[in-house]
């Protein structure tokens, strides 16, 4: 598991690199334009070739891009779908230049209408966006399941990667606070199989592409998306020790979007912190094992 943050890029792609390594990052996730806004930012090919370099020269050995907050892809408002449209593009192409892991996405929400047809018109637009790119790889991110958002429950990851036509380039990004505030409680390592069980019978396992640490600070079933730092929310250091320690979850990308100590972001202590936890966990996963085996 490639552990890290997300990060920056202000003053340069480069610099994102430098400052996950600053970090004691082995990943980083980045925002390829002000989440915010529309405007994308314009790049150059040097640009990519730097960051490209950059990265060559780190033990950053994995990338990933969050796209646009504002991207609606089951909106039925006709410009705001064709401004997510190019704007998911846009982070596609730059995932395609700078050789990311994958693009990260909320697939949108269905505001106050149904479901089904939101479905439906977020898997067109991804099927169109993946058509307008190469190669970059599309996590769809499980959701705390806020108002009309979709991607609460692996059955509708599900539906959204059919309805998008289930392209190998789609996966999902699993949020370990989105998973419990949207009611998966992860906080043993038995709940974590059962969570991830039911995950693999709906996506299949080949789709779990990625990874987002945070501690939660609503409780289990709140539906509410509040970040806590690892450790100081509901999930708690235990909790996120069986999460990290998942066996499927081996190799993959994994990056906190926690607050921070002061609000501006993971920090070098919790980093090194969400690895100590992996490596308890996995210890404490060995005697389970062989206790089962040993009843078997
Ligand atoms: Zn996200
Ligand atoms: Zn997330």
């Amino acid at each position: 598991m490639l552990i890290g943050a997300h990060v920056s890029p202000a003053g340069g792609l480069p610099k994102a690199v430098g400052r996950g390594t600053d970090l004691g990052c082995r990943a980083i996730q980045i925002f390829n334009q002000s989440p915010r806004m529309w405007r994308p930012t314009a790049y150059a090919e040097g640009d990519f070739a730097a960051f490209r370099q950059a990265r060559a020269d780190s033990d950053i050995g994995g990338v990933l891009i969050h796209a646009v907050y504002l991207i609606n892809c089951a909106s039925d408002d006709e410009e705001i779908a064709e401004k997510s449209l190019a704007s998911l593009i846009q982070s596609l192409r730059v995932g395609d230049a700078i050789g990311a892991d994958a693009v990260v996405l909320h697939p949108g929400s269905a505001k106050t209408g149904a479901v089904e047809p939101a479905i439906a018109r977020a898997g067109k637009l991804i099927a169109r966006a993946l058509a307008e790119s190469q190669r970059c790889p599309l996590h769809l991110e499980n959701t705390a399941g806020t108002g009309g958002t979709l991607g609460r429950s692996f059955d509708e990851l599900a539906a959204l990667i059919e309805a998008a036509g289930a392209d190998q380039r789609l996966g999902v990004c699993l949020d370990s606070c989105h998973l419990f505030a949207s009611g998966h409680d992860i906080r043993t390592p038995d709940a974590v199989t059962e969570t991830i069980d039911q995950c693999v019978a709906a996506v299949g396992a080949s789709r779990i592409g990625s990874l987002h640490l945070n501690d939660s600070q609503t409780p289990l079933g709140s539906s509410r998306d509040r970040h806590a730092n690892i450790g100081a929310g509901e999930i708690g250091d235990d909790g996120c020790a069986a999460f990290l320690s998942e066996p499927r979850f081996d190799g993959l990308v994994c990056v906190l979007e926690t607050p921070g100590v002061d609000r501006s972001g993971p920090t070098r202590e919790e980093i090194a912190h969400a690895v100590e936890l992996r490596e308890r966990g996995q210890r404490e996963r060995i005697p389970a094992r062989r206790t089962k085996r040993a009843r078997a």
